[in-house]
């Protein structure tokens, strides 16, 4: 199953907030980073560890300590507002930035930056980007960390669209996709319908 809707009771409650568009941009940041720190813990439960032992003030303690090297990539620009909480999170994380940017018109996505860290092949990469929409720039990004040899890829969205689900499945159906919501439908303007709007511009006060 590669997409995994997460249900948890304090991912939705960020996300109410989040959608809600009386939420000014500070509070909207709040919440980005509290949803996108449990949805890196759903995507992250089976990340390989191995056994350590640690001295307690009483004895020893078996424990395990994570193991796998990830790699964090951030789809520019919304996907910066997710970046800090995964780090929180796994502070060891390398991470890489693509920059990707929608015609507004055509909704079509073109790269205009890019910069990875080396020896994708052997690491868990954590693509975020909060809004699948079109899937056009997903599959755009999901394109080149393939390319860069990256091979086991988890997406974490905050809102899918219907339409941006299968178009990710259909391209790279080994990807699995971590979200809390897949809403009803793309507008005409290639926005998710409810969603909560611009992620970029409600995240950073441009709208
Ligand atoms: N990007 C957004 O920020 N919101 C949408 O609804 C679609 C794409």
């Amino acid at each position: 199953m590669s997409v995994h809707v997460v249900e948890h009771p304090l991912v939705h409650d960020a996300l109410v907030t989040l959608r809600d568009a009386r939420t000014a941009p500070e509070l909207f940041r709040r919440m980005a980073v509290r949803i996108s720190l449990l949805l890196a813990a759903e995507a992250t439960r089976d990340l390989p560890a191995s056994p350590v032992t640690v001295q307690t003030p009483l004895g020893a303690a078996e424990g395990r300590r994570v193991s796998a090297d990830v790699v964090v990539v951030p789809v520019l620009r919304a996907g910066l507002g997710m970046l800090d909480a995964i780090l929180e999170l796994i502070p060891a994380a390398r991470v890489g930035h693509i920059g990707l940017q929608r015609d507004e018109s055509t909704a079509i996505a073109s790269q205009y930056y890019s910069k990875l860290p080396s020896g994708l092949a052997n690491s868990v990469v954590l693509m975020i980007d909060p809004m699948l929409a079109t899937g056009g720039s997903a599959v755009a990004a999901l394109d080149h960390l393939s390319q860069a040899g990256a091979r086991d890829i988890r997406m974490i969205c905050i809102v899918a669209a219907p339409e941006g689900v299968e178009v990710v499945q259909k391209h790279h159906p080994g990807v699995r996709i971590y979200v809390p919501a897949i809403d009803r439908h793309l507008n005409a303007h290639k926005y998710i319908v409810p969603g909560l709007g611009d992620f970029g511009d409600r995240l950073y006060g441009t709208l």
